[in-house]
């Protein structure tokens, strides 16, 4: 086994980090900084340019440039995420066949897995020059609150540039496992995530080296960026106001802004006024333009202060799920960039009763923590250091009315395997369709759907009377499988699994023959044909216990 990779996958930056003699050390990217701009542009002559070098040029390329994609993987094109992307990017966004939302660059459609695969696919070779070997085997990390969706097109995004996933963890959990490697001692501890594009809050009890998830709540659609908007909207009133000019619709002019605006919102961490200077942002018949502006940080604060409260009502939630209350808390650790605004540190200070650790780079915490989880997958590090994760969603089906059915309830420790008996609504039912479903509400329509599965020849009989036991399984990457048996017979049930989302193994073996074909990695297919071995066996076990 090769150097095991641990990879925070973030909206905004991603980090690499390996263990080197049992300690978590940071891979330094090609151009040697520390974390790379989760960013990916494609120019007109064909060239594909993924992090600083994307950023870059993103003012002047800003609708084949994509940022924060994070957002989208595993999402719907009609979904309430990809709508309000669509609104705040520059770049335009498409539907997939399946429903799948696509990002459009240079006129051709491409989905969030590949763009996903474009930046692992650097951090790799970040870690093969580094390192001075190949590197095939990777731990990654995700936001506690994802669904089944995003962790598999997560995976699939890793397969499309030759990397197998060991393992997935939450990103809050990774925080943890870098931290505990330090101080091993009995604390429950909160981790209060704010990066570029996301929020999360999970509380963790760490007993002797053993990590144990009590409870993950957030928000993937808040983060820094949306502080970086708040300060776009006051600087474009602001000009508005004197110019009498509206640069809201013009993209390269907001580009040039939102990059002003997040140094400011930056620099004002540390000093209490910022300047935001920004010539030549417009000219008319009257002559060129510019802006002057000055930021304080109490008007940093002001601006953004309803953004900070809105984490919150998730932190009072998983306290409620764990029955905790705040002094119950003995440590409390940050992570994210955007953490490092004081007033966030004071409010959560503030809230907890006690100053949350400072000691480790919000930045870098996660991608350590991968590294640490890597150490212990490839045994280099303490046995006894054992993770336990929970599912973030509850798992269930439809039943009639719109009814969601929990199976899996949220917080349950993974991996795990839980089964319930449905039966038929109507005489002589021979096939049921179960609809497989992830969320916290009631009704079967507000949830995430992930699947459908038609259980075919049940025995004629009268309205339920069949015993249908359904059975979900979530494995140690929160992945979900379901099988369904029919009690009466005790035969296993054919069932039709329609995948309603993500890349079929068709379309990603496609993608990487098409990577290949460029240059790309050539063991990829060991990997796929193993796991299409996998696939092949299981079907083959069903049909001869038909
Ligand atoms: P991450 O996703 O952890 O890389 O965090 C990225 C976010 O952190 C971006 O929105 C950055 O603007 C923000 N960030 C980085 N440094 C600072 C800082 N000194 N003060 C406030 N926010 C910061």
């Amino acid at each position: 086994m090769g150097v095991v990779i641990g990879i925070d996958l973030g909206t905004t930056n991603s980090c690499v980090a390996y263990l080197e003699a049992g300690k978590p050390k940071v891979i330094p990217n090609l151009e040697g900084q520390r974390t790379t701009p989760s960013v990916v542009s494609l120019t007109s002559s064909g060239e594909t340019l993924i992090g600083s070098l994307a950023l870059r040029q993103a003012v002047t390329n800003p609708e084949n440039t994509v940022l924060a994609i994070k957002r989208l993987i595993g999402k719907k094109y009609d979904s309430k995420e990809a709508k309000e992307t669509e609104k705040k990017m520059p770049y335009k966004l498409a539907g997939a066949d399946n429903g799948d939302v696509m990002v459009v660059v240079n006129s051709e459609m491409i989905s969030p897995q590949e763009v996903s695969s474009l930046i692992l696919g650097y951090l790799k070779e970040c870690a093969e020059s580094y390192l001075e070997q190949d590197v095939e085997e990777a731990v990654i990390t995700v936001p506690a609150n994802f669904n089944d969706h995003e962790r598999k097109a997560t995976k699939d995004a890793a397969k499309i540039c030759g990397l197998k996933v060991l393992r997935v963890i939450n990103e809050p959990t990774s925080a943890c496992l870098a931290y505990g490697l330090e101080a091993k001692k009995n604390a429950i501890a909160a981790v209060y995530d704010l990066g570029g594009g996301t929020f999360d809050i999970t509380l963790m009890e760490i007993s002797d080296g053993v990590f144990h998830v009590l409870a993950t709540n957030g928000n993937s659609y808040l983060g820094g960026e949306d502080f970086d908007n708040r300060i776009v909207d006051w600087i474009m009133e602001e000009f508005k106001k004197e110019n009498n000019v509206d640069l809201s619709k013009n993209k390269l002019a907001r580009q040039r802004i939102k990059e002003a605006a997040e140094r400011a919102k930056q620099a004002l961490s540390f000093s209490m006024e910022s300047k935001i200077h920004l010539p030549f942002i417009f000219s008319d018949k009257s002559g060129p333009m510019h802006i002057q502006l000055s930021l304080t940080r109490a008007k940093l604060e002001d601006l953004t202060s309803d953004l900070i409260s809105a984490t919150f009502p998730f932190i009072e939630q998983t306290l409620k799920d764990s029955k905790l209350t705040p002094r119950d808390i003995d440590q409390v650790i940050l992570v994210g960039g955007q953490t490092r605004m004081p007033k966030i540190k004071e409010m959560i200070a503030n809230f907890f009763g006690k100053k949350p650790i400072e000691d480790i780079n919000p930045e870098e915490i996660v991608a350590l923590g991968a590294a640490v989880q890597s150490g212990i997958i490839e045994g280099k590090t303490d046995e006894s250091t054992l993770l336990l994760d929970v599912t973030p969603l509850s798992l269930g089906i439809e039943t009639e009315n719109d009814t969601f059915v929990k199976i899996i309830e949220r917080n349950t420790t993974i991996p795990t395997r839980r089964s319930r008996v449905f039966t038929t609504v109507k005489h002589n039912q021979k096939r049921v369709r179960v609809h497989v479903l992830q969320g916290e509400s009631s009704k079967a329509s507000d949830n995430i759907s992930l699947a459908e599965f038609n259980l075919v020849g049940i025995y004629a009989a009268p309205a339920g009377v069949p015993q249908i036991s359904v059975t979900f399984e979530i494995d140690a990457d929160g992945i979900v499988k379901v099988s369904a048996k029919d009690e009466d017979s005790g035969r296993i049930q054919k069932i039709e699994v329609k995948p309603s989302s993500g890349l079929s193994s068709e379309q990603i073996e496609k993608i990487i023959q098409k990577t290949q074909e460029e240059g790309g990695e050539e063991e990829e297919e060991g990997i796929e044909q193993a796991e299409e071995k996998e696939e092949v066996e299981e079907t083959e076990e069903e049909e001869k216990e038909e």
